[in-house]
């Protein structure tokens, strides 16, 4: 009797040898699979999460006249339109007062309580990626997006769940 019980309870020590070990390779085969798949899983969770911008093609092509009329100072215009559940749609830009712009910088009065953000142009550098100042003013006026031109059809938006990787674009 004591040696059954005891051949029964090393097999069931056996089995949860085999079970752990098992568990283990699953881990090990997980981690392998998602540092191999890690680029491709982070896109696509971004992209689920990240709110859509859709730009009227007018809205863009004036916003390129101004970035070429100002060159190489910077402008900024505030943006109307639209706030979906997931998405923004701009539909129309209407000027507010800047105070004060140069190639490296734009102070401006906040944009009307109608319009839901603004866009500003850079030149020097001309990368469309916020500045920390960008960042904090952008905070400050509590609007839902903003956006950054840095060359003809060049422009890049941000919200508050994307302050650092821009929001997608779809010209409408
Ligand atoms: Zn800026």
């Amino acid at each position: 009797m004591n040696q059954l019980t005891k051949n029964g309870k090393m097999d069931v020590g056996k089995w949860v040898k085999i079970f752990g070990i098992l568990v283990i390779l699953l881990f090990i085969s997980l981690f392998t699979f998602s540092l191999v798949y890690k680029p491709k899983l982070q896109t696509a969770l971004v992209v689920k999460e990240k709110n859509i911008v859709f730009i009227n093609k007018g809205v863009l092509e004036k916003l390129n006249e101004l970035y070429k009329e100002n060159y190489p100072n910077e402008f900024l215009i505030c943006l109307n339109g639209e706030i979906g559940e997931n998405y923004y749609k701009i539909t129309s830009l209407s000027e507010t007062l800047v105070y004060n712009f140069s190639e490296y910088s734009v102070y401006f009065r906040k944009c009307p309580s109608g319009s839901i953000g603004s866009i500003h142009s850079h030149t020097k550098p001309a990368i469309c990626i916020p500045s920390a100042m960008d960042i904090y003013t952008f905070g400050a006026t509590g609007e839902a997006i903003f956006g950054i031109i840095c060359g003809e059809n060049k422009i890049a938006f941000f919200d508050p769940t994307s302050l650092t990787q821009s929001l997608k674009v779809v010209i409408s």
